[in-house]
């Protein structure tokens, strides 16, 4: 497990997207991060998990999260812009990003593989993430110092038989995330990195892995150093890596 202990208020004043903040990984992030003093806006396709999350930091008593109820498969350039708008609205600047929602898409052979489904995971996972961070820009430079955190997994380093689009989405995160790295590394304070999850207990990891034992893998809560690490002021000189959370 990555090995970082986050002091109490590492993420005070912070302002934070998450996408896929309503289930998962993105749901706990979103949580951690709003515990450690962070306001998140909690992005995601499926408005009452997301309520559901909302309330949730609510009741611990952090801070008021926003809400952004946009599915990422069929969200237009406009639909950015308006986000970007209102944030810079209520916000003024953004902090951080957790590029996290993602669709696992289906295990089969590149040779059967449904372009329908090819085109859909490349929109959740690839496509999405490249726009929203383009017009976000703005936003992240207007930050003290702001972090872009992108997520990976071990079938976008290495390719893997019948992992299809998703791995392949995965390399491209990978490539995204290396070039946005270098371009911001001397004109910007914008740091961009990746993080691979490793096995988590998810609905995802479930899914690809029907026949496993849910227990024998990490819970998402167990992973958050990383996720804090990235987020907050201790990773200010890591830009342009891809790091195991596990
Ligand atoms: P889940 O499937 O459990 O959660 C994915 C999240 O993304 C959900 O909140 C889901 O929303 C959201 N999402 C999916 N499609 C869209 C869309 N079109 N628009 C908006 N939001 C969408 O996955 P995990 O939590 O397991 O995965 C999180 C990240 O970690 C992903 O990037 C995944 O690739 C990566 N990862 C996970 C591993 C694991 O073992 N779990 C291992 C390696 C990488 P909704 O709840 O509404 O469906």
């Amino acid at each position: 497990m990555f090995e970082y202990q986050a002091p109490e208020n590492l993420l005070r004043d912070r302002i934070i997207l998450v996408t896929g903040a309503g289930s998962g990984i993105g749901r706990t992030a979103a949580k951690t991060f709003a515990a450690y003093g962070a306001t998140v806006i909690l992005l995601g396709r499926t408005l009452e998990k997301l309520e559901q999350v909302y309330d949730e930091i609510e009741a611990a008593g952090h801070p008021q999260p926003a809400l952004v109820p946009l599915n990422l498969e069929s969200a237009q350039e406009h639909d950015f812009v308006e986000l970007t708008n209102t944030l810079e609205q209520e916000f003024g600047h953004i902090d951080g990003i957790l590029h996290n929602a993602s669709l696992l898409g289906v295990r089969t052979p590149i040779e059967s593989y449904d372009p329908v489904i090819w085109q859909q995971v490349m929109q959740v996972n690839l496509n999405a993430p490249f726009l929203l961070t383009q017009i976000l820009m703005p936003l992240l430079d207007k930050a003290e110092n702001a972090s872009i955190v992108f997520t990976s997994s071990t079938v976008g380093r290495k390719g893997r038989a019948y992992w299809g689009a998703y791995g392949i989405s995965k390399f491209a995160t990978e490539g995204l995330m290396q070039t946005l790295a270098d371009e911001l590394e001397t004109t910007s304070n914008i740091r961009t990195n990746c993080i691979n999850p490793g096995a988590t207990r998810t609905q995802m990891r479930a899914n690809a892995y029907p026949a496993e034992n849910p227990a024998s893998v990490a819970s998402p809560e167990d992973i958050m150093p990383l996720y804090l690490y990235l987020m907050g002021s201790d990773s200010l000189e890591v830009n342009g890596q891809s790091l195991d959370a596990q």
